[in-house]
């Protein structure tokens, strides 16, 4: 079987329709207009959110994705910003409150990598990676909180004031020689979003970290590409198959909803099992 097909040893089964949980809502997701982050906008709209699209630089595919959305019949916008710039998120977020009416969901997605050996990495690069992976998500967050705060709780939208979902990775558990601006980046993802929950809870907002596996879009495209990549990635993944982005966002949306609403400060891992040690699983 070609390791480049859709589903190379078999995908999610069939598990229907995202049911309408977020009716009312309005989200909006960061770098929203690719991969994981194109599927959590999708996802959302088909459970009845309101979505604005964040990009860095290619507005045409935000514009065609807004358009899926719109068909759905919710409102979509896109909004062009560099997350690591303070002055272009507060006015992406001032820009989707005032079109969108408010904001309930943030999902802060947008990330990056670049790769080095370690004593060769440029402090160029470690910067660029904490700054948008990292810095991104404190200036998001900073900039919706204050509309989670100013508005408060609408029982009929949601029992929460507003929850924050930040995109992590397994690294913020596994080490990841050769990236370790990328792993230094997620796990401080982890305590900057633990901490926030802690300090925002009074307020009912909630904040989560969702953490991928590998999942098949193009930050990791290398590994999954060709089939003896593929095979080896596998040794890692336990259920024995690449995720999709579609899996990431299913269990987004609910993460979103209320049914998740005594859930905060947490991570989830969305990993085919990857946190397990597959290694161990003979011998060790
Ligand atoms: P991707 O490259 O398709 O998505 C990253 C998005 O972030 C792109 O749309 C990009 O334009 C945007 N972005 C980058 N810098 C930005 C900036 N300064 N401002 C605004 N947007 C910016 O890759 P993806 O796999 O969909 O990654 C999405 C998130 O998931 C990232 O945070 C990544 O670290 C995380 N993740 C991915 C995997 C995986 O296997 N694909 C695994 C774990 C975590």
């Amino acid at each position: 079987m070609s390791g480049n097909s859709t589903h190379p040893r078999g995908g999610p089964p069939y598990v229907g329709r995202i049911p309408e949980i977020l009716t009312g809502q309005k989200a909006l997701v960061t770098g929203g207009s690719t991969g994981i982050g194109a599927a959590c906008v999708r996802a959302l709209a088909e459970a009845g959110a309101d979505v604005a699209i964040n990009y860095r630089s290619d507005p045409s595919s935000a514009e065609s994705l807004a358009e899926d959305v719109r068909s759905l019949g919710r409102a979509a916008m896109t909004v062009q910003a560099d997350v690591s710039s303070e002055e272009q998120v507060e006015s992406m977020v001032s820009e989707a409150v005032d079109r969108l009416g408010t904001i309930d969901i943030l999902v802060n997605n947008a990330g990056l990598q670049a790769d080095a050996p370690f004593e060769e990495m440029t402090l160029d690069q470690w910067r660029r990676v904490i700054d948008v992976n990292l810095t991104g998500q404190f200036l998001c967050t900073r900039a919706v909180v204050r509309e989670f705060k100013r508005r408060g709780v609408v029982p009929e939208v949601s029992c929460a004031a507003g929850k924050i979902i930040n995109m992590s990775s397994v690294h913020d558990a596994i080490p990841w020689a050769g990236h370790v601006n990328y792993a230094a980046s997620k796990g401080g993802v982890q305590m900057f979003t633990k901490s926030i929950a802690q300090e925002l809870a009074p307020r009912k907002i909630r904040a989560i970290i969702l953490s991928p596996g590998a999942i098949r879009t193009n930050i990791n495209r290398p590994a999954w590409e060709s089939q003896e990549a593929y095979d080896d990635l596998m040794k890692l993944v336990p259920l024995d198959r690449i995720g999709e982005p579609s899996d990431i966002g299913r269990v987004l949306v609910w993460l979103a909803s209320d049914f998740s609403d005594y859930i905060s400060g947490t991570t989830i891992y969305v990993d085919g099992g990857m946190m397990l040690y597959p290694g161990f699983a003979e011998g060790g």
